[in-house]
């Protein structure tokens, strides 16, 4: 069954990664990338039996089970990928400051090392989240980390569900590389995904509602109106609660994500982060044809001022992300004033249900 043809991800770099000055140290970052996600993927596969093999085999049993394992998934990227003289700058979700790495390496490594872990208790879909930047000449600390999304050469995600995928690009593209656990490696399964332009599935939070702005709960009362309002079409609701999971499934099949910024904690950008989240995501849906918006302008385009900023997020299908952007504009403009008085807040659709 197997092809020798197969395209695996050193191939696959080989043959994408644009040439210039960092691209072979890029296809080599990479190939120490995936094989990081490997071993996570060992690891959550495990579930629960990880903390029984520690207690089996350990002097300091008790504190190494209780070890989270977002915190061993940091530790597999930092020893996976600082060796090799690749990366001059570390960063991830678990850092409390980049990590500069003596030597000569020119890029940088940004990472959630395991994205909706609070997932892993109900055996639900999780996921490894990074983004690839090249350092400026001089760049200390933060400045090598702290650029706009639309400089990041390479982004991409694992995801570890019933089977465990790479979803991967290089700025030519979003291609797809399935594990198999058989042989030991990613093979490439898809190449160019393309999101849908248009969707009838959008996945939210509905909890927050109160805390939304105008423009979004107009955007979601009208998918919930259905063919009987301004839409004229039903939409279904998706929503894992896993990053990774929700834009995995908008990559495969269309449709938006949503963590807008709201007023529950109003002095905050959204929830989700900038640096090894949004950024990623965001190249990875571009490349695929989608877009990812703040409601405000392109989140690739926002320049961060610290690792773990955050920042608003809607993402997928180009027709409805437009969609949302222009009811922030009419919003910010007042011209859906009538619409966003406390008294019409749940808008005359209502009438209809
Ligand atoms: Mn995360
Ligand atoms: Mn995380």
């Amino acid at each position: 069954m197997l092809n020798p043809g197969y395209t695996t991800v050193s191939k696959f770099a080989i043959e994408q990664i644009p040439q210039g000055p960092n691209a072979r140290d890029l296809a080599a970052l990479l190939v120490d990338v995936a094989a990081v996600t490997k071993a996570i993927s060992a690891a959550v596969g495990k579930g629960p039996l990880l903390g029984l093999s520690k207690l089996a085999g350990s002097e300091n049993a008790q504190g190494e089970a209780q070890k989270k394992l977002d915190v061993l998934s940091d530790e597999l990227f930092v020893r996976g990928t600082e060796w090799s003289g690749l990366v001059g700058a570390l960063a991830s979700e678990e850092m409390d400051h980049v990590k500069m790495v003596p030597g000569r390496g020119r890029l940088a490594l940004v990472f959630d090392p395991l994205d909706g872990s609070s997932n892993l208790d109900v055996n639900v879909a999780v996921g490894s989240i990074f983004s690839v930047l090249e350092i400026p000449e001089n760049a200390t600390g933060g400045q090598a980390v702290l650029q706009p999304g639309s400089r990041q050469i390479a982004a991409g995600y694992a995801i570890y569900g019933p089977c465990t995928e790479l979803v991967l690009t290089v700025g030519s593209g979003t291609h797809s590389f399935t594990l198999d656990r058989e042989i030991g490696n990613y093979v490439l399964t898809r190449r160019d995904l393309r999101i849908p332009d248009s969707t009838s599935e959008y996945a939210i939070n509905a909890a927050n509602r109160r805390f939304w702005e105008p423009p979004v709960i107009r955007y979601i009362d009208e998918c919930k109106a259905g063919r009987d309002g301004p839409r004229g079409r039903d939409f279904n609701t998706r929503w894992v609660a896993s990053m990774v999971a929700d834009v995995h499934r908008i990559l495969m099949r269309g449709g938006v994500y949503m963590y807008p910024r709201d007023q529950k904690e109003a002095h905050r950008e959204g929830r989700l982060r900038l640096m090894y989240e949004g950024n990623p995501m965001s190249m990875l849906v571009e490349q695929a044809g989608g877009l990812a918006s703040t409601g405000r302008g392109r989140i690739m385009d926002v320049q961060p001022t610290a690792l773990h900023q955050r920042v608003p997020v809607i993402i997928g299908s180009r027709e409805e992300v437009e969609r949302i952007e222009t009811y922030h504009a009419e919003y910010d403009s007042g011209e859906d004033q009538p619409y966003s008085s406390p008294l019409f807040g749940d808008r005359s659709l209502f009438i209809n249900t």
